[in-house]
Order: C-alpha cells, then structure tokens, then sequence
C-alpha cells in the first residue's frame, strides 16, 4: 500500500525557484535505474573527510568526491548511492548532483563548509534520476540550479511516479522538494568560479533524455556522471544508439581523470572501455535476436544464459530492463 504524504505543496514555476509538489519520482524500473553501486574510493584521492560517516576525498586539486555505497537505495542508506562531488574556486562553488536525499546533501553541504567559506553558486543535476538529484532543495535558493533543456519536461512527466517510489521505500521524507532549474543548458555553456572554468555540455538522448557532463579546465577532470558507469550495470533509459553516439562523441583520451556517475574515478580508458564493451555487446547480441524473430521474453531468457564476464554488479536486475529497452528500440530500426 502506498502512502502520501499528506500536505499540500505549493506549485510555482520561475521566477519563483521551488517547486513543491507531490514528489514523484520513477524511473522505468526503479531497481533497475536507480544507480546503486560504488566501488571503493580511487586511488587518487588525497584527502579523506568524513561528517557523520559522510566522506568526500579530494580527487583533484579544488575537486571534491563523495562515492555512494555498494548498496540498492534503502532506509538506512539514506540513498547514499551515486558519487557526489563540489569544485571550488576562488570565488564560488558548484556542487555536482546532491545525491539522493536531503540528508545525503545536507551532509555534503558540510563537507564543503568543512573547506571553505564561499557560496555554493551552482547545483548542476546531470538529470532526471533521482539517485542525482533528490537532495537538490538541501542548497539555498541563492544556488543557481543547472540543468538540461530537456529536464523540465522529463520532471513534469515523471514526478508522480517517482514521488510513489520514494514514499513507499522513504517514507516519503528524504525529499523535501524538487527545483525547477534557474539556468538550462541548450548545448553547452560556461560557468566562472573565479579563476576556474567549467565547460557544461548538453547531450543528445543516451543514459537518458536529458544528460549533461562537466568539465574542470583547471584540473582537465570530466564529470561523465551516468553517461559512465564503473563496476555497476550501467542502466538504459535513453536510447542505445544514441548512448554510443554520445561516447564517441565526448571521447578524448586526455582527460586527467573520469568520475563516472557511480563507481571509482579513472582515465578514459579505464572506466569507459568495459562499459562500451557492454552496449556494444548488447546492441549486436538483440539486433541478432531480432533477426533471428525471437520474442521480448525469449530474447530476455537468451540475455539471460550469457556470462557476466565483466562481473557487473546488479547485473540480474538491471541487464533484462537494458535488453527490453534495447528490444523496443531496436524492432524499429
Ligand atoms: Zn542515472
């Protein structure tokens, strides 16, 4: 049985920055998409800090990660399952999704006190999926709010359901509101935290409709957020095709380091080549399926015979959803 939470939310749209609302939050398949694993933190880390059991490691110089758990999202976990992070200039910070509750992003938010004094100028929610964003309204108004020009629409469609979700695994408290976004990214854009540029890309339909990455020139670190997963089944939302698309289309070898949306941080290659092996795999292997005429259900058993060579954490729960959305997708071509 679902319970509601039982007040009224105010519903505002900008120039008013909240809005309140009967918090929904779905994603196809919660336990699927709901982005639960993170490995152990990254060997580059130099700094261990730690609130309330709470840490965040400096992974760059003035770039700041909190890796979420090895664990589905539960109560006691507080949905502290998706790598957090903050960047820091010489006149402003930007938070890179708050993570998955209120209480997760309040404790972040300490941890960047815990550093320094300036304002925490921008919240970029790289998209829809609540594991990233949930925590939003932990930051004060004064926070500018960054995210995709498709987010809007994607909030309007899927708040309800993710709001069902959450209550009935919540309780409905670890989300206190969800914020329309004060600035939307159309392609890309540039923000200045005071001797610091990060470049904010906007890209085509691949984790989902409504993906961003960021970029730190300073320390040359890309934020692929859920356009990478490491060690957990990278979960389809979006488009297969269009995912791959999006891979090559951001690929550069250069990058000093890669935080993907959960698992540990690495070069390129590191994080990106297992995962690319995956969606590759799982493009050829349900193309062939549908030449072959087998059916959703068979070609899920079938997907389901092969081998976890990779040892893909979550791997029974999220590969079937991945094979149904690559079916759909797919059948069409
Ligand atoms: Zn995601």
């Amino acid at each position: 049985m679902l319970c509601r939470i039982q007040e009224s939310f105010n519903v505002s749209f900008p120039p008013v920055r909240h809005v309140l609302f009967w918090l929904v939050f779905s994603l196809p398949g919660m336990n699927a998409n709901a982005d639960t694993e993170v490995g152990p933190a990254t060997d580059s880390e130099v700094v261990t800090e730690d609130v309330d059991g709470f840490t965040v490691n400096e992974v760059a110089a003035g770039v700041y990660l909190h890796q979420g758990r090895h664990e589905q999202m539960s109560v006691s976990n507080r949905g502290d399952i998706v790598n957090s992070g903050f960047i820091i200039g010489t006149d402003a910070v930007a938070v890179i999704d708050p993570g998955g509750s209120v209480q997760n992003a309040r404790l972040l938010s300490k941890l960047i006190r815990a550093h320094t004094s300036l304002p925490v100028r921008y919240v970029v929610l790289t998209h829809i999926h609540p594991d990233h964003m949930a925590g939003v309204s932990a930051f004060p108004a004064t926070s500018k709010v960054i995210a995709h020009r498709h987010y809007p629409r994607a909030l309007a469609q899927r708040g309800n359901f993710y709001y069902e979700r959450f209550s009935t695994l919540f309780g409905g408290n670890i989300v206190e509101g969800l914020r329309v976004p004060d600035i939307l990214v159309d392609e890309s854009m540039r923000i200045d935290l005071g001797g610091r540029l990060l470049s904010i890309s906007a890209h085509s339909t691949g984790h989902t409709d409504n993906d961003l990455s960021v970029f730190d020139h300073t320390t040359k670190t890309l934020f692929a957020s859920d356009l990478l997963f490491a060690q957990r089944t990278p979960s389809l939302d979006g488009s297969l095709a269009g995912w791959l698309d999006v891979l090559r289309s951001i690929k550069n070898e250069d990058y000093a380091l890669v935080i993907p949306g959960h698992g540990r941080p690495g070069t390129w290659q590191e994080v990106a080549t297992p995962q690319i092996r995956y969606l590759n795999a799982l493009q050829h292997r349900v193309s062939s399926d549908l030449e072959r005429g087998l059916t959703l259900s068979e070609a899920i058993e079938a997907g389901m015979q092969e081998t976890n060579e990779e040892g893909w954490q979550l791997f029974e729960e999220i590969h079937p959803t991945n094979i149904t959305k690559a079916y759909t997708e797919l059948e069409w071509d």
